[in-house]
């Protein structure tokens, strides 16, 4: 079997993941990384690994099996995906959830449109965490399902944070209130506040000469980010900034819990805990582009997602090796 080749569009946090990730799948090889910027400013992670520009992306299609998307999903996947998809089987990680149904329909119409294989917002939230919940509905119908986030490190409330006047720097983590994951453990099915879910710790560095209350007020106060949260503000150096906070560890859990008769209480948990978001996440992408690749293969044309995919599709080994070993 040649090897799957893989093209890495765009290399922030996931692209950088997403080289670590394929260095620990030998089916699988770097096509190259496609780069916005100048390709001689990266330094890619892979001995002899190439940069190219965007815009050589269209030249290389026959190099090509699947383009792993690396991009943000603000402001570049909204517009890559669709556009990528006319042309190449591709994964992305768009994880901006009351926008998946207008971004399936768009990356949907160039896909079935170009023939190729689409799959979007891959990743553990959604994407994992996302298998769970479909599968928790739906061996337990009558039941309720819980998603606790953390301990880990949010990347909009730390920018949000950040944007506050008066701040130099900071990071924001999200934790799950303990005694509300044991509630939802022992199987009673509490009606759960915001408020009694989560909390949010953040370690802020203060610019010169500003005022601490007045930034501590202006965050716990911040509409839509915390002002719904029990929010604590710790003010911290740079150099602990630095040397304490620079990791994005991340996790959570799914907990489904039901009965499926009077008596008989069921719990299902997933459980995720990260040092490294970024990189876990460029691990589900790159399984998922194993998946695309055969699915492609096998004309199964158009946009999926995550619950389209037969779990054997993403493992490097054949039918028969996962019956007997894993079965
Ligand atoms: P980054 O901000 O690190 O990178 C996004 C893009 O920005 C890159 O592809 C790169 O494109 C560009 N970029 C990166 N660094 C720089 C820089 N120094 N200067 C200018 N441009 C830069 O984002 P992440 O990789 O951390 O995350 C990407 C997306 O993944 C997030 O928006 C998030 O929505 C999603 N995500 C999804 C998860 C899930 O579970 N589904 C989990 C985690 C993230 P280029 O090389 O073309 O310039």
């Amino acid at each position: 079997q040649p090897a799957i080749r893989i093209a890495i569009v765009g290399h922030g946090n996931l692209g950088r993941g997403v080289e670590s990730a394929i260095a620990n799948n030998p089916d699988m090889t770097i096509a190259g990384i496609y780069t916005r910027r100048d390709p001689a400013q990266l330094q890619p992670l892979t001995a002899g690994v190439s940069v190219y520009p965007m815009d050589a992306l269209a030249g290389h299609k026959d190099r090509i099996d699947v383009l792993i998307l690396c991009g943000g999903s603000k402001d570049d996947l909204p517009r890559q995906s669709p556009e990528l998809a006319a042309q190449f089987n591709l994964v992305d990680s768009f994880d901006t959830h009351a926008r998946i149904p207008a971004h399936f329909a768009a990356v949907d119409a160039a896909a079935q449109a170009g023939k190729t294989t689409a799959l979007i917002s891959a990743g553990w939230d959604p994407g994992m965490f996302s298998i769970n919940r479909v599968l928790g509905e739906a061996l337990l119908p009558d039941g309720a399902t819980y998603t606790f986030w953390g301990k880990g490190l949010s990347q909009g409330h730390s920018d949000a944070i950040r944007r506050v006047s008066g701040v130099a720097g900071g990071v924001q983590y999200t934790i799950p209130v303990p005694e509300a994951v044991d509630q939802v453990r022992s199987g009673v099915r509490p009606q759960l506040t915001t408020r009694e879910k989560h909390r949010r710790d953040c370690f802020v560095v203060l610019a010169p000469g500003a005022d601490a209350e007045a930034v501590r007020q202006a965050i716990v106060t911040m509409p839509h980010y915390f002002d719904e949260y029990d929010t604590t503000v710790q003010f911290i150096s740079a150099e602990q900034l630095a040397r304490e906070h620079g990791a994005m560890p991340h996790g959570g859990f799914v907990i489904r819990s039901g009965n499926t008769s009077a008596a008989n209480k069921q719990v299902i948990e997933y459980r995720l805990q990260l040092d490294s978001n970024p990189e876990f996440t460029s691990s589900v992408l790159v399984a998922y582009a194993r998946a695309v690749h055969r699915m492609a293969q096998a004309g199964q044309f158009g946009c999926k997602t995550v619950f389209d995919v037969a779990p054997g599709l993403l493992s490097p080994q054949s039918p028969a090796e996962l019956r007997e070993r894993l079965l």
